[in-house]
């Protein structure tokens, strides 16, 4: 399913697939002045492609190279003779088939392959400036795009919530807390984050910062039940009271766990 939001001169692309009349999970393109951010998953390709028919779309970023953000690359590439580009770091992970997981294959499924070229510094579009922010952390070939004079910033799966409450094994929590703390340096004094997951939050940097002293505070309550020699499973019990039903469902890929033992101390 694909289903479009206006948001001003940005047009948000919520899609996903859906089974038995539900959408099994959301994710969030963006198209600003001929500029494309994200591509959605496999599933929702094709819906992609009559959508950016109908509209006016020139050049293509890559966020990061996850299975739901590349999901049309070539099937733009073919259909459209659009250039994508992405992260040099991502340029090997997206001209293949990277295996998933089951719950991955089920909710957004393999990409097609695509060659795709490597980011400059900053993508141009009639109007607008987007500046590349290497964002490295949830995944090590993030990218940000930031736009000055308007204070945008496209920050694909970097941040998604005020109070993260679990981690994707493979993130790095001390890399996405310095990606922050660089979009926090960002010129001006508010961000509008534009997230992959649809959440908008027009006072980013303040919502960032929320998020950076929820983290900071997180760590310190870590290290002191550490320090009672409290096991991890046992500090994310007394301080989460439970593992979030996620954690099942993606065989441990995504857990509170994950996120209490990058911040156990010492890590
Ligand atoms: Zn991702």
């Amino acid at each position: 399913m694909l289903k479009a939001n206006r948001c001003g001169e940005i047009t948000q692309i919520m899609m996903g697939r859906e089974l038995d009349g539900a959408v099994l999970y959301w994710t969030a393109a963006y198209l600003v002045d001929g500029l494309l951010i994200d591509t959605g998953c496999a599933y929702t390709a094709e819906e992609l492609i009559r959508f950016l028919g109908e509209h006016e779309v020139k050049q293509v970023v890559n966020t990061h190279h996850h299975e739901d953000h590349v999901g049309a690359n070539a099937l733009i590439q073919r259909e459209l003779g659009l250039d994508i580009f992405a992260h040099p770091l991502a340029l090997p992970l997206v001209d293949r088939r990277l295996p998933l997981r089951e719950y991955q294959e089920t909710v957004w499924g393999y990409p097609e392959p695509a060659a795709v070229r490597p980011l400059p510094e900053a993508i141009d579009t009639n109007r607008y400036h987007f500046e590349v922010i290497e964002t490295p952390g949830h995944s090590a070939d993030h990218v940000a795009l930031f736009e000055p004079v308007e204070g945008w910033c496209f920050t694909g799966d970097l941040f998604v919530s005020e109070n993260l409450k679990m981690l994707r094994a493979d993130e790095d929590i001390g890399g996405i807390i310095n990606s922050l703390e660089k979009l926090l340096e960002l010129p001006g004094d508010e961000l509008t984050l534009y997230t992959a997951i649809g959440r908008i939050f027009p006072e980013g940097k303040k919502a960032i910062s929320t998020f950076l002293g929820y983290l900071s505070g997180l760590r310190d309550e870590v290290a002191r039940l550490a320090g009672q020699s409290l096991s991890a499973p046992e500090i994310r019990d007394r301080i989460f009271a439970r593992e979030t039903q996620l954690a099942a469902l993606t065989g441990g890929h995504f857990s509170v766990l994950n996120l209490v033992e990058q911040l156990m101390p010492g890590k």
